[in-house]
């Protein structure tokens, strides 16, 4: 099912009406989600996700806009006649009811010609429960499971109606780590057996790049870009997309251009063709450094961490904005790095430009 997101806005009134604002969580959100992808709702607390996900299950009402599923225009429709299922990060199971019962809790709740004969709500339970492969968990109390086991209940709760549409409100906040990492890779194989049109809310840009097929980078309830994770990596349309995707971070420098040249300090890193004199900021990703001996960029060295094949040089650097300047260099290349400074050439496609004011990217031609 594909999902249309048509002008979404979403204002909240202010709480103090003497000398509060009101406040826009979403501004003018414009999309369509085709049918059948995964997609990652991604920024910082606050930008606006949450509300986005609840204006899609007709949790909260739009300001503003429209909500198409396929040609049908949902926006009125309250959120038990979407289809939608959805899980959030607090899945809240019922205690006293047995994994089985939890899941087949929203098959009771079905009214008239939709409510099913008792033995197909058990065949649809365990067909959900299958999916997320805690089938064999069914008479289990919540309190008898793990919290990926619960999570995959709460999942399995949300499948059960066959939704339309699945929407996942940061469902693996409460995991730890190493579950973290499992049950996405479980929400990515569950997806694409089921083919379920997901959104997937998270301020975890590493879940969301493994992840989804497109992500959707939003800022104070503004959406920044919109594009497949790697494209998105690979060309940041601003500043604020250059930093939040990429781990280790992109490291900025202030810069300048003059006659074609990229400036960082006194020195001429890197040649920009086509850009105007100007001063910018330079945001290079940390495998795009090359140590090369004499190469333009020099860096004062603090340390080397140990990556396996890769190693993480640890730098520093008068114009970088950031307190290190970290570059992820082959290990056989960084062998030359054991003195006070190490010396880089840049991979031209690995290097973006920024104004100054505007933090939009200014482009110059890769050779
Ligand atoms: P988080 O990751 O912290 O959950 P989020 O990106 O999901 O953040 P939202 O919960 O969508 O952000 O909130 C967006 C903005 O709207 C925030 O500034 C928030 O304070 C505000 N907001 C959310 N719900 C309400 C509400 N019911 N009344 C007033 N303001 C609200």
């Amino acid at each position: 099912m594909k999902v249309v997101l048509q002008n979404l806005t979403k204002v909240f009134p202010s709480r103090n009406k003497k000398s509060g604002e009101e406040v826009v969580a979403v501004n003018d959100f414009t999309f369509e989600i085709p049918d059948g992808k995964l997609i990652g709702l991604l920024g910082p607390s606050g930008c606006g996700k949450s509300t986005t996900l609840y204006m899609i299950s007709g949790l909260q009402k739009p300001t503003g806009g429209k909500i198409f599923f396929g040609d049908d225009d949902v926006t009125e429709l309250s959120a038990e006649n979407r289809g939608v299922g959805l899980v959030f990060q607090n899945y809240a199971l019922y205690p006293h009811l047995t994994v089985k019962q939890n899941i087949m809790f929203p098959l009771e709740n079905l009214k008239g010609a939709d409510k099913l004969p008792k033995q197909k709500m058990i065949e649809r339970a365990y067909e959900a429960a299958k999916l997320v492969q805690i089938d064999n968990l069914m008479e289990r109390k919540p309190s008898e499971l793990s919290g990926g086991q619960q999570q995959r209940v709460a999942i399995a709760r949300a499948l059960v109606k066959m939704p339309k549409v699945l929407l996942l409100d940061e469902p693996l906040s409460n995991l730890d780590a190493r579950l973290r990492l499992q049950t996405r890779e479980e929400i990515r194989r569950i997806q694409k057996e089921t083919g379920i049109t997901t959104i997937f809310v998270t301020h975890d840009q590493e879940e969301a790049m493994s992840i989804s097929d497109m992500i959707v980078v939003m800022k104070l309830g503004v959406v920044q870009q919109i594009g497949a994770p790697q494209a998105v990596y690979d060309d940041p349309t601003n500043l604020f997309v250059a930093k939040f995707l990429g781990t280790p971070p992109i490291n900025v420098f202030e810069g300048e251009v003059k006659a074609g040249k990229l400036y960082i300090g006194a020195a001429a890193v890197l040649d920009v063709p086509g850009v105007q004199d100007q001063p910018v900021y330079v945001g290079i990703r940390p495998e795009g450094f090359i140590p090369t001996a004499n190469g333009p960029l020099t860096c004062n060295l603090s340390g080397v961490d140990v990556m396996g094949r890769d190693v993480s040089l640890v730098t520093t650097h008068s114009a970088s904005l950031n307190p290190v300047v970290r570059s992820i260099v082959d290990a056989d290349a960084a062998k030359n790095a054991s003195g006070i400074t190490v010396s880089y050439s840049l991979k031209p496609h690995k290097v973006f430009l920024f104004n100054k004011e505007t933090e939009e990217r200014v482009y110059f031609e890769v050779k």
